[in-house]
């Protein structure tokens, strides 16, 4: 096989050869209220590969290899653009060596496919340079950043989407929260209460003002479990829990309007029972619960008791106690609980 020693050098005829081709083929992709976009960054590196033509059979063959030596597929061939080629002066690198070798593998190659002695005689050999670009897009909005990395082949380098860390929304047009992080403009949502700018998900509806609000300025209603605003919150007249007044009728919440009679056997009373024995002393017991507390009140002959205990940690959050005859409770202090609870 004969080659040429001099071998020409190419490159696709329509691959973006400049940083500044780059940024205009990424930049229009993005909006970016009150920001900007710029490149942190980018390099276009040229890579190698060997093209051999001969005629087989009367018909031009052609085959490419990359710089590792793999035969490159029809479809890579297509994607680079390489079979649409300008001359280029000289090798952007120097290369002979990986050229050398190359062609050797080349011809070797192009040996394997014909029986001894009929390989074509001429086999024209050329360098083809592709550009690959990798570097990173830096969106900012006033002080703030966030990078986004590329990296592919220049010719067919799209725009990436902007993926965001804390949503997972995949965008092109982003904003940035009060806070300073840069996000997806469509997740954005201002505060009904402060007006701050901030990620949709960090706001709740207030379930007695309808107020989409910052989720730290509001509490879950132990009674409705909806969110309300911290200052619309009221007090239960009887179990002191922090309830919504749309769970409160005639200043008694939904839970102590809807106590119902208990047996010692029922499993929330055997574990109150367990972790706390003196509530054994007294009987009649009827109980309600919200989603914090259990509301429970027992009487005796002349006196009632009212406790209402933490759920999760069966704690005593209040013990009151009252005249049997007469509405009204009267609050117990933590160190009487004891002789209180004895009846
Ligand atoms: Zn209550």
């Amino acid at each position: 096989m004969d080659t040429t020693d001099s071998i020409i050098h190419l490159a696709p005829v329509d691959q973006p050869t400049s940083v500044h081709q780059i940024a205009a083929r990424l930049f229009p992709a993005y909006t970016i209220d009150e920001g900007g976009i710029h490149l942190a960054g980018c390099s276009l590196d040229d890579r190698l590969f060997v093209r051999f033509g001969f005629q087989q059979g009367g018909e031009p063959v052609e085959f490419y290899l990359d710089a590792a030596g793999h035969e490159v597929d029809a479809a890579q061939v297509r994607i680079l653009g390489m079979s649409e080629t300008v001359k280029l002066d000289g090798p952007p690198e120097p290369a002979e060596r990986e050229i050398a070798s190359l062609k050797e593998l080349g011809r070797q190659i192009i040996e394997d496919r014909f029986s001894s002695g009929n390989a074509p005689e001429k086999v024209d050999v050329a360098a083809v340079w592709c550009k690959s670009a990798q570097g990173k897009l830096r969106l900012t909005v006033g002080q703030h950043s966030a990078d986004l990395p590329f990296a592919d082949w220049a010719r067919t380098l799209e725009p990436p989407p902007f993926v965001c860390p804390y949503t997972g929304i995949s965008t092109f047009h982003l904003a940035a929260t009060d806070d300073g992080r840069i996000v997806p403009a469509e997740a954005i949502e201002r505060c009904a209460e402060t007006g701050h700018r901030m990620l949709s998900g960090e706001l709740v509806t207030c379930s007695v003002t309808g107020r989409r609000v910052w989720g730290q300025l509001a509490e879950t209603c132990p009674v409705t479990g909806q969110p309300v605003l911290r200052e619309k919150m009221v007090e239960c007249s009887v179990c002191r829990e922090r309830v919504s007044p749309g769970a409160v009728r005639r200043d008694q919440c939904e839970a102590c309007r809807n106590l119902r009679p208990l047996s010692k056997a029922d499993p929330r009373m055997a574990r109150l029972l367990d972790e706390h024995p003196l509530l054994d002393a007294w009987g009649s017991w009827r109980m309600s619960e919200t989603r914090a507390v259990y509301v429970l009140v027992a009487a005796g002959w002349f006196r009632r008791l009212l406790v209402v205990v933490d759920r999760d940690s069966l704690d005593i959050k209040l013990l009151a106690t009252g005249n049997r005859f007469t509405a009204g409770w009267n609050m117990v202090d933590r160190p009487q609980y004891d002789y209180v609870l004895h009846g």
